[in-house]
């Protein structure tokens, strides 16, 4: 297939190109496009067909469940069975942005978006040039994110082209993300919401808002995944470089420390090493493929750049990636969840 590729200016924003792309969503093609967390890979939610081309094109297991997005409050309450209180409030403070809400699910929704479950995970997007995609083409988008299922989600339009070029019908590029995690999902069906996936949306702004929030327990262990966690997609191997990953934990120095000995060590074997550091800490280290991935005392910087990072290594051909880890403060829990998951939960503590 061939992909049209078209770019868009997100401040000047040309209709022409969001309305061809919208006229390929209500075809019932798939589009890939910009959000503000990380590219989605869109479809016409309320058509089945077009849904299936997105689980083909990312090679996504038939049992991981879709966000719908949508691009004003009012599309919401055709597509759900009711919207609790601190569901409704959670939309007034936190649409459009980067939390998706779980729903009870109306008959509208077709199965293959929830993987067969009564429920369906639901966000307006913060990005201009998603929700005019979403409003022109006149129907709500199913969007997961824009990459072969497994590897790190794309943060720009190159990372889409690498994964799916020939394989969808569009792919809008709208320059690089804001976030670079995707969205906190948060099952609010129960009486007290709970956290799913940790993303921007932390639980400290959550809690704010509407008091106690839980957090899944299969987001907490360290080790691989519960049989049956309560989001399908977290029991699959994620955001994943083709290197393997292994995440240096504990005091900064001693951090330092270890990863150069065991660069040097690996290097002997004729291993290809990458290190991920940050501003404060990349000259430290000599041996291997250095990249900072931020600035430690700014974390977003970290969540933005995570997994273009985890991409450049691949790119470079490195077989073991050894990284530093992170504070979980704040958006920071979200960046550990996914970098440890990219690592298979291969963790050495010093
Ligand atoms: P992605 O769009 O690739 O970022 O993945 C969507 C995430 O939302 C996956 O982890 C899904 O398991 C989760 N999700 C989607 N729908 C539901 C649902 N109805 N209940 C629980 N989790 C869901
Ligand atoms: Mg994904």
């Amino acid at each position: 297939m061939e992909t049209i590729i078209r770019t868009i200016d997100y401040d000047n924003m040309d209709l022409e190109i969001i309305k061809q792309a919208a006229k390929i969503i209500k075809d019932g093609g798939i589009v890939a496009f910009p959000t503000e967390t990380v590219y989605g890979l869109g479809a016409n939610a309320l058509n089945e067909k077009s849904v299936e081309k997105i689980y083909n094109a990312k090679g996504r297991p038939s049992d991981n469940p879709l966000i719908v997005h949508i691009s004003s409050n009012k599309e919401l309450y055709s597509l759900v069975e009711s919207v609790k209180l601190k569901a409704q409030m959670l939309m007034d403070l936190f649409w459009p942005g980067p939390l998706t809400l779980i729903f009870p699910k109306s008959n509208l929704i077709p199965d293959t978006i929830t993987a067969g479950l009564s429920t369906v995970a639901i966000r307006m997007p913060d990005n201009k040039i998603a929700r005019e995609l979403i409003k022109y083409s006149g129907v709500p988008i199913a969007a997961p994110s824009a990459n072969i299922s497994g590897r790190p989600s794309p943060t720009n339009a190159s990372h889409v082209i690498k994964d799916l070029n020939g394989k969808v019908d569009m792919i809008l590029d709208g320059g690089e993300v804001k976030v670079g995690l995707e969205s906190t999902v948060l099952d609010v069906t129960g009486d007290i919401p709970t956290i799913l996936r940790p993303g921007g949306i932390t639980r400290e702004m959550l809690e704010e808002a509407i008091g106690e929030v839980l957090i899944d327990p299969a987001i907490i262990s360290d080790k691989e995944l519960l049989s049956t966690p309560m989001s399908p997609g977290m029991k699959y191997k994620h955001y994943a470089p083709k290197a393997q990953v292994i995440i240096v934990e504990g005091e900064i120095n001693k951090v330092i420390k270890k990863i150069k000995s065991l660069a040097e060590e690996k290097q002997k074997q004729n291993i290809r090493v990458g290190i991920m550091a940050t501003e404060q800490t990349k000259n430290n280290y000599k041996t291997g493929f250095i990249l900072s991935v931020g600035d430690r005392n700014k974390p977003e910087t970290i969540a933005a750049k995570l997994f273009d990072c985890l991409r450049a290594f691949d790119e470079e051909g490195v077989e073991i990636i050894l990284s530093e880890s992170f504070s979980y403060e704040k958006i920071g829990f979200a960046i550990m969840n996914r970098l440890k998951k990219a690592a298979g939960h291969n963790i050495l503590k010093v």
